[in-house]
């Protein structure tokens, strides 16, 4: 830390810096309520220690809001008034977005898509529920259930590079994308379960139009179809009729550019 401090005090005319973590981050009050897959936990005044440190602005948000921001400012949410976004990677996370705003709730927690209960019979979640959407379809996930299948059913070209430790949804993707029939059903059921959350999202805020991004989106159509044809099913006709769903378009970026808009624009 004190290296970054050490950086930013050096670097002139930095009017504002934007910092997103993979937790819950109450913006009335500036404080950490919760943080995951960090290699550290995020203290919870590291907003104020920030500040007091570098005598920089800091603006601090959850990640999949920065995220939102960032396409609704600049990437597959440009000219809509409203958007819904969802966040797959190693967690999934989702904000609203109303009127041009990040609209985060009564405690910051507004839109957490990923711990939505799909399957009532699901395993244990990170937050303490069981059967959560991110339990099926966040990156780890869905690597777990590739191997739990294939050590029932090994004919897929999956089975040897499944079982090594450096294998990634991403690698699914492109078994999937190769034809291979395993990885192909894996990602379908992956995306009924994402579609399933999306059909609520739909229904609940009938909502102009819903961008998915974060690393597991990448497998592309492959995905992207299952998850629209399981919210058209499951959605209310005039609900799904009246929303349009896209990929996201910054990628990996999308969070850090989204955050620094923020900064901007705070
Ligand atoms: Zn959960």
């Amino acid at each position: 830390m004190s290296d970054v401090t050490r950086d930013l005090q050096q670097s002139g005319d930095i009017k504002s810096v934007g910092l997103a973590i993979p937790g819950l981050v109450n913006r009335e009050t500036d404080r950490v309520l919760a943080s995951t897959n960090l290699p550290f936990t995020a203290p919870e005044h590291i907003h104020a220690d920030l500040m007091k440190a570098t005598g920089l602005r800091f603006e601090l948000e959850n990640d999949a809001n920065a995220a939102a921001y960032g396409e609704y400012k600049a990437g597959a949410g440009r000219n809509a008034r409203d958007i819904f976004y969802i966040g797959i990677g190693d967690a999934i996370g989702g904000a609203i977005i109303l009127d041009g705003k990040l609209w985060t709730g009564a405690s910051g927690c507004a839109g957490e898509i990923g711990h939505i209960t799909i399957d009532t019979e699901g395993g244990e979640c990170v937050c303490g529920n069981t059967g959560c959407l991110e339990t099926i379809a966040s990156s780890p996930n869905i690597v777990r259930r590739a191997r739990e299948r294939l050590n029932r059913d090994n004919t897929s070209s999956l089975s040897r590079l499944a079982m090594q430790d450096s294998f990634t949804a991403a690698d699914l993707a492109l078994e999937a994308n190769n034809g291979d029939d395993f990885s192909l059903m894996m990602l379908e059921r992956t995306g009924r379960s994402i579609g399933i959350a999306v059909a609520s999202m739909i229904n609940l805020l009938n909502i102009e139009r819903i961008v998915l991004g974060g690393p597991v989106i990448e497998a592309g159509d492959l995905l992207l179809k299952p998850i629209m044809t399981e919210a058209g099913k499951r959605s209310l006709r005039q609900c799904f009729e009246a929303t349009t769903i896209v990929a996201g378009e910054l990628g990996v970026e999308g969070v850090a550019m989204g955050v620094a808009l923020l900064a901007r624009d705070a």
